[in-house]
């Protein structure tokens, strides 16, 4: 392992490889205690939480093939470790996806998103920015033994790809269509969301929907979608259905009812304003 070694305290080894494969080839062989770390910002608020760091810490931060923005006339593809602070401010994002950029801007405090990754928001599966990226179809490039690239939806569920390193989003441009992206909360700043939601109209009449929260792992709400592209659609059926379909969870600050009736009345805003029944 040609990684550069530094120990610190509590006897934590941080590993600072230059290369995916060997980056890999680490988390293989120190494996179980050993993980990724891009920005560590979400690692620091567990490891406040009393949750104790792993003995080995593999930093990402060294490979360059995970930097770099770049856009073709269909796609945007970010590195996985542009920051936060990037993607609120890269003119290419901008410009490209809007959306993306404003998302961006929501998430934690200046400070924190100068050190937070995209790689990062998206590998803790509970990320603010997953839902809009769901909409958006994202794929990702990951690595384990191999570059593959594949559906966001799908590296979010499927259990293989539990150790892969995330390199690259590839986001399509949605070009013409509405997009709608809303971080719900009861204060701006160092409180966890009521919900996160979002929505894209497409252009042959359809919608994508998806939602979550800080405690759980976002999810497109296709049986809303359903309701919405069947003609003549029922508005209390689409509520209803909301209500049922939103994946939330209660926590020690609200119930899972509070948040899926504030995130329900939103999209229902939304679809409304689109040209609703
Ligand atoms: C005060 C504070 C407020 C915050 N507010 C928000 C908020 O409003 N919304 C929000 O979404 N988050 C918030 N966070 C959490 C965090 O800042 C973000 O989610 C951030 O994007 C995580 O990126 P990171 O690079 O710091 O990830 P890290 O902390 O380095 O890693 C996070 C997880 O992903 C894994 N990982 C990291 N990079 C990769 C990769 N490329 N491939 C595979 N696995 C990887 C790590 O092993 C770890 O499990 C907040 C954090 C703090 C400290």
């Amino acid at each position: 392992m040609n990684g550069q070694v530094t120990k610190a305290r509590m006897n934590i080894q941080l590993w600072r490889p230059a290369a995916l494969d060997e980056a890999y080839s680490l988390l293989e062989q120190l494996a179980p205690d050993v993980c990724a770390v891009s920005g560590s910002t979400l690692l620091q608020i567990q490891w406040d939480k009393g949750i104790l760091p792993k003995q080995h810490l593999v930093s990402l931060e060294g490979i360059n093939e995970m930097r770099g923005i770049s856009a073709s006339d269909t796609h945007l593809s970010i590195g996985a470790l542009t920051t936060l602070s990037e993607c609120r401010k890269n003119s290419l994002i901008k410009s490209a996806l809007g959306c993306f950029s404003e998302a961006a801007s929501a998430v934690a405090a200046p400070g924190i998103r100068s050190r937070a990754t995209l790689g990062g928001n998206i590998a803790s599966k509970i990320g603010d920015l997953l839902p809009l990226l769901l909409v958006l179809d994202a794929e990702l490039i990951v690595y384990q033994k191999e570059l593959m690239r594949l559906p966001l939806g799908d590296w979010l569920i499927d259990e293989d790809f539990e150790t892969a390193i995330v390199t690259r989003v590839i986001i399509p441009r949605a070009e013409g269509e509405r997009v709608f992206y809303r971080k719900l909360g009861r204060r701006q700043a160092f409180t966890g969301a009521v919900a996160v939601i979002a929505g894209r109209f497409l252009k042959d009449d359809g919608i994508s929907l998806a939602a979550g929260h800080a405690d759980i792992t976002p999810e497109r709400l296709m049986e809303s979608e359903a309701i919405w592209m069947a003609s003549g659609w029922n508005p209390h059926e689409l509520y209803e259905t909301l209500m049922r379909e939103l994946p939330f969870a209660a926590d020690a600050f609200m119930s899972a009812a509070y948040r899926k009736k504030a995130a329900a009345n939103v999209i229902m805003a939304e679809l409304m304003a689109e040209g609703g029944e």
